[in-house]
């Protein structure tokens, strides 16, 4: 018999599994509201100019492919750091800070996770309820138990946070939580800079770990605005831990761009956790790849580049907001009693809409229409072409 004879098939991925399904439907009206992906208005995924340059240029360099580092190109990661922390940042300055290039935000938090269950096998790890479905595959892979802390209010369509703050001031200490530091993937429903300053607090208190993940810096407010919860951590003076990804705002997904920064107590300090995290790649990819990194590098350090980056993604992010305020716009003047202005509070690629498994089927038999089952849709996905007709399906589905 074949050594694979008794092998099950593996559930779908429950967002890839829909663009499966998405891609299987013939209606030329479809829309797929699943994947976690900007889109422009032509509905692609844009090549941005910054990068077109850099790549052009470094292609024309005609450069050896050697090996990089374990850890990933230093300018690379000096280049992350100053994005993350700001350019004269004390506690980069201090060398308190080591920084990993990985593959994409997801590569970022499985080295972090292997780590310290490596430091804290007691620990247990919390997301926030509900959070991207990956974070708890990533987690459990690492052999975290994986447990929720309170975040979403399905009533006010917002976080709740005395729920959020209660819930973190009972963790055990060293108990490892992932925090969205903006854009909270899925729901869109982010918490102000006050509540920030107040889960920095119960976390401090309870000698908490905990694990930024910055997958969408730039599409709430700006690059250096969405850096607030992660630079209040800075200012605290804590050990954390941030996951950060050039995905969604270099739109270069598939060359897998991402980091790892630790934040330590001190330069010695720094050095040893390096050694350590720098034998948890070794054993599992070797060392990162080169051209991502390199590109976005060029582009950052690059004045110009930088400007037109800066102008590229702040487009990206009026686009999304565009489409939250045409969605809501649309869904009022087709009838709809239901108050969904709460589209234009979130913030990010996504929404909880509050539509149901039921309506979802709908929209989907009905009109084409894909959305994951709880009711979350990608705004980045929405276009002047087809805002009209998802407003109506929705209308139809919810009345
Ligand atoms: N964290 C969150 C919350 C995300 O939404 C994503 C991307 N969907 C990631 C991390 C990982 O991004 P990457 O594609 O860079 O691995």
């Amino acid at each position: 018999a074949s050594i694979f004879a008794n092998v099950e098939m593996a559930p779908r991925d429950p967002i890839l599994g829909l663009t499966e399904a998405f891609k299987d439907d013939t209606r030329a009206e479809k829309v797929n509201l699943g994947v976690g992906v900007y889109q422009d208005d032509n509905g692609k995924i844009p090549l941005l100019e910054c990068v077109k340059a850099a790549e052009k240029a470094r292609v024309e360099a005609g450069l050896p492919r050697g090996y990089q580092p374990i850890e990933g190109a230093a300018a690379y990661n000096a280049a992350v750091q100053n994005l993350l922390f700001g350019d004269d940042a004390e506690l980069v300055k201090s060398g308190r800070v080591i920084t990993f290039e990985t593959l994409g935000g997801t590569g970022a938090l499985k080295v972090g996770g292997d780590y310290l269950r490596r430091l804290y096998p007691e620990a247990k790890l919390y997301i926030s309820d509900p959070s991207w479905e990956n974070h708890r595959a990533v987690f459990e892979n690492a052999g975290f138990t994986v447990e929720t802390y309170a975040y979403y209010d399905p009533a006010t369509r917002g976080a709740n946070f005395p729920a959020m703050k209660a819930a973190l001031e009972a963790l055990p200490a060293h108990s490892v939580v992932v925090l969205h530091a903006c854009c909270h993937n899925p729901t869109g429903a982010d918490i102000s800079e006050s509540q920030w300053g107040e889960v920095v607090e119960a976390c401090r208190k309870n000698d908490l770990i905990p694990f930024l993940d910055i997958a969408y810096q730039g599409f709430a407010d700006g690059p250096e605005q969405d850096t607030a919860a992660v630079r209040m951590f800075a200012d605290s003076g804590m050990q954390f831990l941030v996951a950060s990804s050039f995905s969604k705002n270099f739109s270069l997904y598939g060359e897998r761009v991402g980091a790892l920064s630790i934040v330590t107590e001190n330069k010695e300090e720094a050095a040893r956790v390096l050694s350590q995290v720098k034998r948890v790649i070794r054993t599992n990819y070797s060392n990162p790849p080169t051209h991502g990194g390199a590109v976005v590098t060029a582009v950052l350090n690059s004045p110009e580049l930088r400007k037109q980056w800066e102008g590229e993604l702040a487009a990206m992010r009026q686009r999304i907001l565009d489409m939250r305020h045409s969605l809501v716009d649309k869904l009022k003047a087709a009838g709809v009693e239901q108050d969904f202005s709460f589209i234009t509070e979130q913030r990010g690629m996504f929404s909880y809409t509050g539509l149901t498994p039921e309506h979802v089927e709908r929209m989907r038999d009905e009109f084409g229409i894909y959305a994951v089952k709880s009711g979350r849709i990608c705004l980045a996905a929405l276009n002047s072409r087809n805002v009209d007709y998802v407003a109506k399906a929705i209308a139809t589905v919810v009345s």
